[in-house]
C-alpha cells in the first residue's frame, strides 16, 4: 500500500487514463526513443507498409502501454490489447490475431510471461504474417496455413532478459524506457493538472516532480493525492506551501522516500555502520523477506546511489548519511 509503488494500483486505472498523452508530441521525454519512433514511423507510412514490430522495456510505469497507444494513433491504426499471462493456448493467440485488421498494433504486456508453445506461434506470425494451426488430434491431426494480414507487434516487459532470444531476435525496434529526469517530471504533473482542471504554482509540480521516483505513475499519483489536500485545505489552487504539507503528511521525503525506505536506511546506518552487510541479516532486522528486500525496496536506492552492491553485501553511501542528517562513521 506504498504511495511510491511504481506498480499500477486498482485506484490508479480510472485516472490514469484520462491523462494517457496520444500523440508523439504531448508525450514527455524519451527523447532518443520517440525520435527514433517519428522517423520509423513517417518511414512506414511513406511506403504503406505496417511498421516493424517494437519491443519497450523498462521499469513499470514509465509509460510502456501509454507509448504502445501513442504508436497506434499515430500510425492511423487501431490497437488490441492483451497480455503475457491472458494468452493460455495457441488458440487463444489465433482468434487476436485473425481478428486484426491491416497495418494495426497489437499489444502484448509482461510478453516475457509468454508460455514457449505460444511463442513458437507468434514466429511466423511475426516474420511471414500466417499462423501454422494443428487441427484434429492423433494420426488425423493436420497442420494448416492461415494467412494474417500485416501487423505490428508491440511488446512490453519489465524484464528484457527473461525473454527468449528467438523472441528479441524478432523484434525490429528495442527501446528501453529511462527514468525520467526532474524537468521531465515537473511537465507531466504540469500537464496533468492541466487536465484535472487544477492550478498548480510551478514550485509545487517541481516539489512533486522531485518525489516521484523518476516514474510519471507515482507523480500523477501524488499529484492526485495532493490535488485532494489543496481543495480541501485550502481554495483548490495548488501552491507550494500545500504540497509540501499534503506530501509530508503522505510521508514522501524531498527525494521520494518513504518511511519503509527509511527504516531500511537508518538500520544499515545505526545497526550495521552502514555495512557491508548480508541480504538476508539485513532483512531480518527490518522484519521483511529478503526477496520483497531486493526485488522491491533496494532498487531505487540502488538506483539513487543510496545504497551499494559489493561482494562482502550492502554498504550505505555517504548520499544516504548526508541525507539523513547523520554523521559518516569513521
Ligand atoms: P506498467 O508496465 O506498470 O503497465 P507502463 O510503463 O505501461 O507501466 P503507463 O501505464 O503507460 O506505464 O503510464 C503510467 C501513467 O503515467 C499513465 O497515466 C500515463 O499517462 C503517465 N505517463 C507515462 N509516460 C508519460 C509521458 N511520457 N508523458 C506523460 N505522461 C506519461
Amino acid at each position: 500500500d506504498r504511495v511510491i509503488t511504481s506498480d499500477a494500483t486498482q485506484f490508479d486505472e480510472p485516472f490514469e487514463e484520462t491523462l494517457r498523452p496520444d500523440t508523439l508530441g504531448s508525450y514527455i521525454g524519451q527523447a532518443q526513443i520517440k525520435e527514433n519512433l517519428s522517423i520509423f514511423i513517417q518511414a512506414a507510412k511513406l511506403r504503406e507498409e505496417s511498421l516493424d514490430h517494437v519491443l519497450l522495456y523498462g521499469p513499470p510505469g514509465l509509460g510502456k502501454t501509454t507509448l504502445a497507444n501513442v504508436i497506434a494513433n499515430e500510425m492511423g491504426v487501431q490497437i488490441r490489447m492483451t497480455s503475457g499471462p491472458a494468452i493460455e493456448r495457441p488458440g487463444d493467440l489465433a482468434a487476436i490475431v485473425s481478428a486484426l485488421e491491416p497495418g494495426d498494433v497489437l499489444f502484448i504486456d509482461e510478453i516475457h510471461r509468454l508460455n514457449r508453445a505460444i511463442e513458437e506461434v507468434l514466429y511466423p506470425a511475426m516474420e511471414d504474417f500466417c499462423l501454422d494451426i494443428v487441427v484434429g488430434k492423433g494420426p488425423t491431426a493436420k497442420s494448416i496455413r492461415l494467412d494474417l494480414p500485416p501487423f505490428t507487434l508491440v511488446g512490453a516487459t519489465t524484464r528484457a532478459g527473461s525473454l527468449s532470444a528467438p523472441l528479441r531476435d524478432r523484434f525490429g525496434v528495442l527501446s528501453r524506457l529511462e527514468y525520467y529526469d526532474e524537468l521531465a517530471l515537473t511537465e507531466i504533473v504540469r500537464r496533468s493538472s492541466r487536465l484535472f482542471g487544477a492550478e498548480i504554482e510551478d514550485r509545487a509540480a517541481v516539489e512533486i516532480a522531485r518525489r516521484s521516483r523518476g516514474t510519471p505513475r507515482i507523480a500523477n499519483r501524488l499529484l492526485k493525492r495532493v490535488r485532494d489536500y489543496a481543495q480541501v485545505r485550502g481554495d483548490g489552487r495548488i501552491t507550494e506551501a500545500l504540497a509540501i504539507e499534503a506530501l509530508e503528511l503522505l510521508q514522501v521525503d524531498r527525494r521520494g522516500l518513504d518511511h519503509i525506505d527509511h527504516k531500511l536506511v537508518r538500520a544499515m546506518a545505526e545497526r550495521f555502520r552502514g555495512g557491508p552487510v548480508g541480504l538476508d541479516t539485513l532483512a531480518a532486522s527490518v522484519g521483511e523477506e529478503s526477496a520483497t528486500l531486493e526485488e522491491v525496496y533496494e532498487p531505487y536506492l540502488l538506483q539513487i546511489g543510496f545504497i551499494q552492491r559489493t561482494p562482502r553485501g550492502r554498504i550505505l553511501t555517504p548520499l544516504a548519511y548526508d541525507h539523513l542528517g547523520i554523521p559518516v562513521p569513521e
